[in-house]
């Protein structure tokens, strides 16, 4: 157990236990194969809070099979579609009774504020289900017009045995993501979860079953990338993949997929999100979305607004409140009541977070606040501010992943266009005006696949999200989802006479 009565007077934790540790196959959680495990950690301390078993390539094998059962011979692709919109509603509702306890191991094994988990995520978690259980049953075809005396249809029907492998910053959103669409339309999984945080998506799993679901249209795998992830990704059993990771890691599994059956891929992959503060800002708002753009989930979002171009007129005044508003987050334990700011997942993002930082301070970019860790344990880190920071400095072109703000100066549209848009990267971008053509200049001009006006990290379940350039291919979440997890079929039949 979790909570101490000790600490639950400052901190807000509901009792957890971890009870899913084992891979989910079939409806059954079993051990790996090897009966390998490996251990999870607690990031605000680094101390192993579970042993989970370790699938590989046979774990993936048996998942696939029972997946390729599901779908060929069981109920699930078979059933009416409000039946799978009733299972989709039904754990859902078993989410929301189990929204505190989940949103406390989320906490617990990625060290996002608890706030946070339980107030947005484990909402959105829900409200994903909810709204893929809508389209259930009105995923349908078309008749099609065609010349001659044919009638002619199309079947919209479900791809298959979908494998999707996630990361390790939203957990259960990122399981939401995937899963939901996948089976709305009648699909059966097989997911990887990330090495790191391997444990709620587990815990919903087993809800999943709770609310009916059939055996074998959900497994569970958790495990690395190089064994697990990449079996999944080049079985030759697996008709559709879904990846959400780093841009290396979406080449890698693209290939995969290309050199085994050609499956179709979906990538959601990393960014270097401009968030450009015009000359008409008001300069406090402006800072606190900046802010938020940046910070938000310890800095660790794909879509981090993470080049902040102020324009010269403003300039100043904003990197002074930036740096005061950066000086003023609370980091801390993020189980405890008003904490902005928890740990990073593991020692290898820590370390490569401060790699960024050293690296822009000797290419003599300035460092207004942070620049170090945070305490003496776990995997914290100051909030860092870094001005004149110049577009060809590595902090400026790689994706940090961390709690570290760049601001750039601009002078002109054109100019902040062009630099924003230089980058291999094309995910998302902020635009801070109160002026509608700039905004709308803008948002035609930038190469992402979102753009918030005068507001960051809006998400919904009908808003798709996906990358331009090297951030991806595809989109997810809202009706553009449920084309990458359903096949077309043309059906074609002679009105009159035979055609032969
Ligand atoms: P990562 O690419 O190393 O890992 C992501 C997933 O891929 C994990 O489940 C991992 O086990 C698996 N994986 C790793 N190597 C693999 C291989 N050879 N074959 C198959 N699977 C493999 O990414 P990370 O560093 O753990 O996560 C952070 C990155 O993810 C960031 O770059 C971030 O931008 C990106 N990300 C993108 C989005 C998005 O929606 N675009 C969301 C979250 C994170």
């Amino acid at each position: 157990r979790f909570s101490t009565a000790a600490a639950a007077e400052e901190l807000i934790i509901p009792p957890v236990q971890i009870n899913y540790t084992q891979n989910l196959i079939n409806g059954q959680f079993v051990d790996a194969v090897s009966g390998k495990t490996f251990p999870t950690y607690d990031p605000r301390t680094g101390e192993v809070i579970a042993h989970v078993a370790e699938g590989d390539a046979e774990d993936i094998n048996r998942a696939v099979a029972a997946a390729r059962k599901a779908f060929d011979e069981g109920p699930w692709p078979r059933m009416t579609a409000y039946e799978r919109s009733r299972i989709l509603l039904r754990f859902a509702d078993l989410v929301e009774k189990h929204s505190d306890e989940l949103a406390a191991l989320e906490t617990w094994n990625n060290g996002k504020p608890y706030e946070q988990a339980a107030k947005s995520e484990l909402p959105l978690f829900i409200r994903l289900f909810h709204y893929y259980a809508g389209w259930a049953d009105k995923i349908h075809g078309l008749t099609v017009p065609a010349d001659g005396d044919y009638h002619v249809q199309t079947l919209h029907e479900p791809i298959g045995v979908a494998g999707q492998i996630i990361p390790w910053n939203f957990p259960l959103v990122m399981f939401a993501w995937k899963v939901g669409p996948a089976l709305a339309c009648g699909n059966t999984i097989v997911l990887k979860t990330a090495e790191q945080t391997p444990l709620t998506a587990l815990f919903v799993a087993k809800l999943f079953h709770e609310a009916g679901l059939p055996p074998g249209v959900l497994n569970i795998v958790s495990g690395f990338g190089p064994t697990a992830g990449a079996a999944l990704a080049s079985h030759m059993d697996v008709d559709k993949l879904a990846f959400t990771g780093s841009t290396d890691t979406g080449k890698i599994v693209l290939e995969l997929a290309a050199r085994s059956n050609l499956k179709p891929v979906t990538l959601e992959l990393g960014g270097k999100s401009p968030f450009i503060v015009c000359e008409d800002a008001d300069v406090d708002k402006a800072v606190e979305l900046a802010h938020f753009a940046l910070f938000f989930n310890q800095g660790q979002c794909c879509c981090a607004g993470s080049r902040t171009y102020v324009h010269e007129r403003v300039h100043d005044e904003f990197l002074e409140k930036a740096k005061a508003r950066a000086v003023r987050r609370v980091v801390g334990d993020p189980f405890k009541k008003g904490v902005e700011q928890g740990p990073q997942i593991d020692t290898e993002q820590f370390e490569k977070v401060l790699r960024y930082i050293r690296a822009g301070i000797k290419s003599n970019a300035t460092l207004e606040c942070g620049g170090d860790r945070f305490g003496s344990k776990g995997y914290f880190i100051q909030p860092t501010v870094f001005s004149n920071v110049q577009d060809d400095m590595l902090i400026a072109q790689d994706e940090i992943f961390g709690p570290v703000q760049s601001i750039f100066k601009f002078k002109d549209l054109d100019e902040v266009i062009r630099r924003a848009n230089a980058t291999r990267y094309g995910l998302a971008a902020g635009v801070f005006t109160r002026n509608l053509d700039t905004a709308n200049t803008l948002t035609r001009a930038l190469r992402a696949g979102t753009v918030w006006i005068n507001c960051f990290d809006v998400f919904d379940a009908a808003i798709p999200f996906g990358g331009y350039k090297m951030s991806g291919i595809g989109r997810e979440k809202g009706i553009y989802s449920l084309n990458n997890y359903l096949q077309v079929k043309a059906v074609i039949t002679p009105l009159k006479k035979a055609a032969w």
